[in-house]
């Protein structure tokens, strides 16, 4: 259905626009008339016209006046003028017609046909103008829309590329509303914490802030006055539940008239980072305390302080002694009344014998235990009884380690870390820091113990000093005495005053002090070849009867002054292959300490095994303490009490030596009050141990 088009007819005579009117009657016509040329220019104003139909004769304002106003306007310009004259059929009006703007000229009466015709051509000129004005808006606007389209498109592109580019780093990317709302999170946020799109909406994301770091990160929101980017660090709570460090770096971002509209956002995990520091940390801090102290007990309680709450809830340290009980050296908790619970259990099961789980089953095994899910089936399964389980249970318990401490290929204690409140976990990283503390602490225990042999060796060195000044000072003493009184005797025999028997005694004493000095000396002399490895043996095939039967022949006047019997017992008529001179002087070394230690009943007894002989002197005097036995054979060693018995706590060092020189050895048993044996086991023929080509002269090292 076409619209009705607005024709305007424009006549001061009722008549007139009647005629008109009868003419162009027609249902695609809307007929609009107007009485005056004022009426005229209202109409023009409100509607749109296809042509004007004006009379020229018109009181007040006529056609040509009207039509030069029409023709001004903007609005009318365009629509075609027909004027219509009954008087001014002149010429020269017609021209003014043509003149303002007319299209056309119609004389009265005019012809309804010609009317008709040309309104009718204006009319579809008109409506042309209407559809070509039509298509070409139509036109604007697909081009408007596809236009609009391709920018939507761009648009969506650049975000993907630019969510894309964001999902491409490993680092978590985000944008903020200017009041901290999420705008975009990329989807390492997603993957990292876990969330759903909508549990990250609004101010939601704040949830998995840690809450002490939340107040931290919204005042760097408040800031958008830096142009630089801000930063901050802050915990973020993962998808299984554990905060990891991260470092924020925000930066405003703003478009419009540099208004800021966002924040743009990175967060990159630092938590390694932060481990590694605080470990380091913890392990500088702890070494410092290891070296700064030579008490090892204090240094240890101090350390444990450090290691709880660093690494544990509580913890113990326990080292081993040589009769493989187990010495607890510290045990720390972090809530002092529950210390006795910690303590029950640490002493009843974690040192335990039978224990599958602690330090006595780490001590044994070397290796470290890590738990780090304390569940009923685990406790169930390692437990030694129901006690067990109470005692871990009321402790909280929820993992622990265990951690081995070695020295010189050997493990000598464990330290045991325990978390319960803190839920702290055993990773790779804990264990190594553990770890690396077992080293630390054990490298400690190791100096501690060099420096107090050090101290000991000092004492010992210094008692020795004393002790063999006296010894080479005894025979020295006494051997001026002597010399002294020859002297004198010298000048008296001159009268004839002084008998030859007291020249005779004093000489054969001092001969007995030199042989002592000698002696001693030849000891020092020993000593110091065993020290520089210049120890050497000879060894030759002999009759061991002979050598017994010497040593025995020469301490006969020694037994007697000492009131002493000696039995010898067992045969010893076989060939061997020994340093003669060395076992000369084992077997003189044995005898006198028992003539000097336990005078009285002594015996010798000779016993073969195998390829072995093992000559045994026993005595039956006060023994010697058990805590002495294991050092009698180092060096200056000696258990006696007595002082007025002397000696230099080196016979039986030397004794050491010789025997595991000829790869033999010697020991001792002892009980108080009721004698000693000492055992000496040489194989036959030492050669036999000895390479050829060394086997007239072996060394020792
Ligand atoms: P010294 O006799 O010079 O002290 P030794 O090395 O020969 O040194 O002996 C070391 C220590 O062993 C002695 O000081 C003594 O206390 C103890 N000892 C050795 N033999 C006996 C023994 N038969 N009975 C008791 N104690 C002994």
């Amino acid at each position: 259905m076409m619209n009705k088009v607005n024709i305007l007819v424009v006549d001061d005579r009722p008549e007139g626009i009647l005629a008109v009117q009868a003419v162009l009657n027609s249902p695609s016509y809307n007929i609009v008339t107007a009485s005056s040329g004022n009426e005229a220019l209202k109409h023009l104003l409100k509607d749109d016209f296809a042509v004007i139909l004006m009379d020229v004769q018109m009181p007040i304002m006529n056609g040509f006046e009207t039509a030069s106003v029409v023709k001004t306007r903007e609005k009318s310009k365009d629509i075609p003028i027909i004027f219509m004259s009954a008087i001014n059929q002149d010429e020269q009006y017609v021209y003014q017609g043509y003149g303002v703007g007319a299209i056309d000229y119609l004389l009265k009466p005019f012809d309804p046909y010609i009317l008709r015709s040309k309104v009718a051509i204006f009319v579809d000129i008109y409506r042309k103008n209407l559809l070509i004005k039509e298509q070409a808006r139509l036109i604007q606007e697909t081009e408007a829309k596809a236009h609009a389209r391709e920018m939507d498109r761009l648009e969506l592109e650049s975000l993907r590329k630019y969510q894309n580019l964001a999902d491409s780093i490993p680092q978590i990317v985000f944008r903020l509303k200017e009041d901290g709302q999420n705008d975009y999170f990329n989807k390492v946020w997603y993957e990292y914490t876990g969330l759903s799109q909508a549990n990250s909406s609004e101010f939601r994301w704040k949830d998995v802030i840690h809450p002490t770091d939340i107040e931290k990160l919204t005042s760097l929101l408040k800031d958008a006055s830096h142009t630089d980017a801000l930063e901050c660090e802050c915990r973020i709570l993962n998808l299984h539940g554990v905060f990891r460090w991260h470092l924020i770096r925000i930066q405003p971002e703003r478009f419009e008239k540099n208004q800021q509209l966002s924040w743009l956002g990175t967060a990159t995990d630092i938590e390694d980072r932060k481990q590694a520091e605080e470990t380091q940390r913890f392990l500088a801090e702890a070494g410092e305390m290891l070296v700064s102290s030579i008490d090892y007990r204090k240094t240890l309680q101090s350390i444990s302080k450090l290691a709880v709450p660093y690494l544990a809830d509580w913890c113990s340290f326990d080292i081993m002694d040589d009769s493989g009980k187990l010495e607890n050296l510290v045990i720390n908790h972090r809530d002092p009344k529950r210390i006795e619970h910690a303590k029950l259990l640490h002493d009843k099961y974690l040192c335990n014998i039978e224990g599958k789980v602690g330090a006595m089953s780490v001590i044994k095994s070397g290796q470290t235990q890590v738990f780090n899910s304390i569940t009923n089936e685990l406790l169930n399964d390692l437990a030694i009884d129901d006690d067990q389980i109470h005692l871990v249970k009321e402790l909280g318990d929820t993992a622990a380690m265990i951690i081995p401490m070695t020295l010189h290929g050997k493990v000598f204690g464990a330290l045991t870390f325990v978390s319960a409140e803190s839920g702290m976990k055993y990773d790779q990283n804990a264990v190594s820091t553990g770890e690396e503390l077992a080293r630390r602490v054990a490298l400690a225990f190791d100096n501690s113990n060099l420096y107090k042999m050090s101290q000991d060796a000092i004492e010992i060195r210094n008692d020795f000093l004393s002790i063999a000044s006296h010894e080479l000072n005894t025979p020295i003493t006494s051997l001026k005495l002597q010399l002294q009184m020859v002297k004198k005797g010298l000048l008296m025999g001159k009268e004839g005053n002084f008998p030859l028997e007291r020249f005779s005694k004093s000489v054969e004493a001092s001969v007995k002090q030199v042989d002592r000095l000698i002696n001693l000396i030849s000891i020092l002399l020993d000593v110091s070849r065993i020290q520089s490895g210049k120890f050497t043996f000879n060894f030759l095939k002999f009759n061991a009867k002979d050598v017994i039967n010497e040593v025995v022949e020469r301490h006969k006047e020694l037994l007697q002054n000492a009131e002493c019997t000696l039995d010898v017992s067992g045969d010893c008529d076989f060939n061997v292959v020994w340093d003669r001179t060395r076992i000369e002087q084992v077997l003189t070394n044995l005898l006198t300490n028992a003539i000097k230690y336990a005078p009285g009943k002594i015996e010798m007894t000779i016993k073969e095994d195998k390829n072995h002989i093992v000559i045994a002197v026993h005595d039956h005097g006060q023994g010697i303490e058990k805590e002495k036995l294991a050092t009698i054979f180092d060096r200056f060693e000696r258990a006696t009490s007595n002082e007025s018995v002397s000696g230099l706590g080196l016979g039986l060092f030397i004794v050491k030596q010789i025997a595991e020189g000829h790869h033999g050895s010697v020991h001792v048993e002892s009980k108080t009050n009721e004698g000693s044996t000492f055992s000496l086991r040489l194989p036959k023929d030492v050669t036999q141990f000895v390479l050829p080509s060394s086997t007239e002269e072996a060394r020792i090292h």
